[in-house]
């Protein structure tokens, strides 16, 4: 069983965190009754959830899900779908629907995620670059928007989409709350009315009260296997947004004038149903146990993101280990206790779309899902290993029992 000190180490961890979880399942609660309901709203049926194949013209499933994402997210419409691969496809997929030869793209949050570099300067692979797309960003100032740059830049350049990545990605900056999002918007769309907003909200959904769609964003992108599925939709990515940004990015997905007529999936749907319903659950689940195990690791004298006391923008915490050693040691440990793979050991290693050695560990149910408990980080100064993920508060408890006790060592 746990060794006695351990864990009398994390209860009383776990007591400090009182007014944080408290908070938390107040966001919760709210959210569960915002899903529920969407899903009510929608009427949806039993009926509905049901397979189709082929061309899918009338696949029921496709067009309900569609809505009730739509809804919860504050979108007007939406693309919800698993024949969507990943958060990259669906963020590819947005930027090539609404982007044309000679617009620009103007991210207000830095560069975006490493494996939409490509996807955005690579030479002759079919990037924005390769179709005429423009680049430019500008980078956040003590974790804000640069208000003067932006200004000036819209003024001068009136780019077609302004970007934004809610989640630090493996940077080190701060994850944006929506109130920082709604205000930025808001911003921009006084400087210039016609530019398209969008955000990559990965890792974001249900974490606050609002979602982008909320706050004014024309278009938000995310993964199903990450917070919005709960861990149980076992595939899939989710694009919602306005009326007019969705039209432009389906005839992209799909094709032009077909547009969300058609799209099938002879697998069940049930699980997409299911993993949106229990989505704010299971986020708020994960929220509190890495809010826990942060809380346990400071007692060690190790550094970790966001400070104790501050409410989450995103579902990941970082720690900072400042020894590579330290670093894969914790990966190995939360391989070892997850529910799948347990015995495999995880070594850093080169992968695609990455520019650094990372290491990761997931032993999860759907491959790679990061709903799921999950850890990884790039092998380079100052060693931040970035953890996210736990479908149950005591899956990581567990893990942050196991880790006072190694530290105890
Ligand atoms: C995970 C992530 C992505 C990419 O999603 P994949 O599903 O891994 O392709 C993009 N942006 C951010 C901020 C992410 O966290």
């Amino acid at each position: 069983m746990f060794r006695k000190e351990a864990l009398t180490i994390v209860n009383e961890a776990e007591l400090e965190c009182k007014k944080v979880f408290d908070s938390l399942d107040e966001i919760c609660l709210q959210n569960q009754k915002k899903v529920l309901d969407a899903f009510r709203e929608c009427g949806l049926q039993l009926a509905d959830i049901s397979s189709s194949t082929g061309y899918g013209n009338d696949d029921r499933a496709r067009v309900k899900l569609s809505e009730i994402y739509s809804k919860i997210f504050g979108g007007e419409t939406g693309i919800v779908s698993p024949l969507i691969t990943s958060g990259t496809h669906a963020l590819t997929i947005a930027l090539f629907g609404i982007l044309r030869p000679g617009d620009m793209m103007f991210s207000i949050t830095g560069k975006p995620y490493d494996t939409l570099l490509d996807v955005v300067f690579g030479e002759g692979i079919g990037s924005l670059k390769d179709f005429k797309v423009n680049y430019e960003d500008v980078e956040l100032v003590d974790n804000d928007f640069d208000y003067k740059q932006i200004q000036n830049f819209i003024e001068k350049n009136k780019p077609r989409m302004v970007y934004i990545q809610r989640s630090r990605g493996y940077s080190t900056r701060d994850s944006l709350s929506i109130e920082k999002i709604g205000k930025v918007i808001d911003f921009v769309k006084t400087i210039n009315p016609k530019t398209i907003v969008m955000v990559d909200n990965c890792y974001g959904e249900f974490v606050e009260l609002k979602e982008p769609c909320d706050v004014g964003a024309d278009v938000m992108v995310g993964s199903l296997i990450k917070n919005a599925g709960a861990g149980i939709a076992p595939t899939g990515a989710y694009i919602v947004g306005s009326n007019y940004a969705i039209e432009q990015i389906s005839s992209r997905f799909i094709a032009p004038s077909i547009g969300l007529e058609v799209g099938s999936y002879a697998g069940s749907y049930t699980p997409f149903f299911q993993g949106c319903f229990l989505a704010p659950h299971t986020v708020c689940g994960a929220l509190k146990g890495n809010i826990l195990l942060g809380r346990v690791a400071e007692k060690f004298n190790i550094k970790s993101f966001p400070a104790f006391g501050e409410m989450p923008h995103d579902l990941v915490r970082s720690f900072e280990f400042g020894d590579a050693e330290k670093l894969i040691e914790f990966c190995r440990m939360v391989q070892s206790l997850s529910p799948v793979d347990s015995m495999v050991v995880p070594y850093p290693w080169d992968m695609p779309g990455y520019n650094n050695q990372i290491i990761m560990a997931s032993g999860s149910f759907v491959q790679g899902s990061s709903i799921e408990l999950s850890a990884d980080g790039p092998i380079r100064e100052p060693y931040i290993c970035y953890f996210q993920g736990g479908l149950t508060y005591e899956h990581i408890k567990i893990v942050a029992i196991e880790f006072a006790t190694k530290y105890l060592n």
